[in-house]
């Protein structure tokens, strides 16, 4: 029976009602980190707290992935591989993430645009498993 598994340990809370992508946020400067790090970029404190992210933002720059990555390995269907988008989300007042966007339509992606926070299957694994990502996708307004 094929399962829905996470891409990797500690990068988001999902599955949940409510899934979030896990942060960190200095305690010494207030900086918050994505992924979760346990010291601080900004001011070199090693006194960090796990937060969860907001799960809206701005789309800040983007580009369409039109082949297979080469780096790091691609885990999914070279011979099926489709474009996609990715970019990176500023989440409101908190901190940039690189991501992979629901669309590569270059039609709709407008920098400046509101985005929100999805959880996407990103391949299937040797066991069957859909391996679950995040991705931000355009908000219907
Ligand atoms: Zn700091």
């Amino acid at each position: 029976m094929a399962e829905q598994v996470a891409i990797e340990e500690g990068l988001f809370t999902w599955p949940s009602d409510d899934p979030r992508l896990l942060g960190s946020q200095c305690q010494d400067c207030g900086a918050i980190i994505f992924p979760m790090q346990s010291g601080c970029p900004r001011c070199a404190s090693d006194d960090t707290k796990p937060k969860e992210l907001g799960t809206r933002g701005k789309l800040w720059t983007w580009t369409i992935q039109g082949y297979p990555p080469k780096s790091p390995p691609y885990a999914g269907d070279v011979e099926n591989f489709e474009p996609f988008g990715v970019g990176y989300v500023e989440i409101h007042d908190e901190v940039k993430v690189e991501t992979r966007l629901t669309t590569a339509d270059k039609d709709i992606l407008k920098i400046g645009m509101e985005m929100e926070l999805k959880f996407i299957p990103a391949y299937t694994d040797d066991d069957g498993n859909e391996v679950m990502t995040f991705a931000f996708s355009p908000v219907d307004e």
